[in-house]
């Protein structure tokens, strides 16, 4: 028989007291910990399987929405705001009754303007995992590099309609993120000189889509499968979510606002000028950017999203429901390893982030640099029970790393 000294949860090892509660099975236990860790597997892996999108949760009221918004995006408040209302008006258009009244609310489609790493698909990915409905990110750019042929552009509902596990009607409410549609702008305001045609077909296959039309879609995608059976799609009730990063927009802006576009130069006013500047952006300034203005009509709300300062970064650091900071903590204690940061490693990395100009995106190549080495050689250590990652071991895996290549002069 097992002495009570060795009894130990047969999932993680722990021994019976470090433990809460361990429960007996026949063959083995298992510990408080690891089962609210299966619970949440269990939980994960039952609604990816059923995509129980018929319990949408549609019915949240805007403040509502931007509360659980809160939870997963630090700042861009101005953003988090407007698509909330966005979203909520959206969903409220689609479950409207016909009341005779013939007032139809318009759909409000959005577009995102903020720098690379600002939040732009966090913020949608979001509003979607928090109404429970089918979600994709589609690239304007891969449609460009295929040419301009609709086929393309249908192919972005196919991933919608793969993601609502071929649910048309969950298909047909979800939400669709079109990340870099800036780089789909014509070249020149001026259509009749230096027309560039690609751009604008592609745009124009967008607006296809935006347009509330029925679209016939290949289920697969592609043009791989040419003997697919198409279905049809009405997107009238999808929300379009675009988001770029639209280079030089402020100066445009800056122009329209007949304030000097000269003196953005020096560094430290660029970005708190861009700031201030970008919030003044109107459909018109869009324009100018090279959007057409059938496709600029369709993405009636737009927003921006501010570049992420010194604060914000150190906040999304650890704040967020599923910090990166909160992840690595929970993979070495999945090992039984406690990990610990030394005070200023963190605003080390957010430093080193703000050099690297890739706003969030930076702090997680940075912070994988950093803990590759112990990711890789800890969980061999039966020793290994806490993990300190002190300043000089940060300073010194980061040195080593090929990351520094990234660092913009
Ligand atoms: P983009 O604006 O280029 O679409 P993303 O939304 O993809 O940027 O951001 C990249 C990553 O950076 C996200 O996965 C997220 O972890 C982090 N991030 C960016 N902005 C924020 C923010 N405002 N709050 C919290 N995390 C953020």
């Amino acid at each position: 028989m097992t002495k009570e000294v060795d009894i130990k949860c047969s999932f993680c090892g722990r021994d019976k007291q470090d433990t809460q509660v361990l429960v007996a099975g026949i063959n083995g236990h298992i510990c408080d910990e690891c089962i609210q860790q299966a619970l949440g597997i269990v939980k994960e892996e039952i609604s990816d399987k059923t995509t129980s999108y018929e319990n949408a949760s549609i019915s949240l009221k805007p403040q509502e929405i931007y509360e659980h918004l809160n939870e997963y995006v630090i700042g861009q408040e101005e953003a988090k705001k407007t698509i909330s209302v966005a979203v909520y008006n959206h969903y409220k258009r689609i479950t409207q009754k016909d009341d005779g009244d013939d007032i139809e609310i318009e759909k409000s489609n959005i577009l995102f303007v903020g720098e690379t790493g600002t939040g732009k698909t966090l913020i949608a990915k979001t509003i979607a995992k928090i109404l429970n409905v089918p979600f994709c990110i589609a690239d304007a750019t891969v449609i460009t590099e295929a040419g301009y042929v609709g086929e393309d552009v249908e192919s972005i509902l196919s991933r919608l309609l793969q993601t609502a596990d071929y649910n048309e009607a969950a298909a047909e409410k979800g939400i669709v993120f079109i990340d870099e549609i800036d780089k789909i702008a014509r070249k020149s305001d001026n259509p009749s000189i230096t027309r560039d045609v690609s751009g604008e077909g592609v745009q124009q296959g967008l607006l296809k889509l935006m347009e509330g039309a029925v679209v016939n879609v290949p289920p697969q995608g592609g043009r791989k499968h040419p003997e697919q059976k198409l279905i049809p799609i009405d997107t009238k009730n999808i929300l379009f979510i675009c988001g770029g990063a639209f280079d030089g927009l402020d100066k445009i802006i800056g122009k329209r606002l007949q304030t000097q576009a000269i003196g953005y130069k020096t560094s430290k006013t660029d970005s708190i000028e861009k700031d201030n500047i970008l919030q003044y952006v109107n459909p018109t300034d869009i324009k100018s950017f090279g959007l057409i203005p059938e496709l600029i009509g369709r993405l009636p709300v737009l927003s921006y999203l501010k570049p992420l300062d010194k604060e914000a970064l150190r906040r999304i650091l650890t704040e967020p429901k599923n910090s990166l900071v909160k992840q690595y903590s929970k993979l070495f204690d999945l090992d039984n390893i406690k990990l610990t940061f030394e005070k200023g490693v963190l605003d080390f990395i957010v430093e080193k982030a703000i050099i690297f100009k890739l706003g969030a995106r930076g702090l997680r190549s940075i912070c994988e640099a950093i803990m590759l080495d112990a990711m890789f050689e800890l969980p061999s250590d039966d020793k290994a029970k806490s993990f300190k990652v002190t300043m000089d071991y940060a300073k010194g895996k980061l040195k080593k790393s090929t990351i520094t290549k990234l660092k913009v002069a």
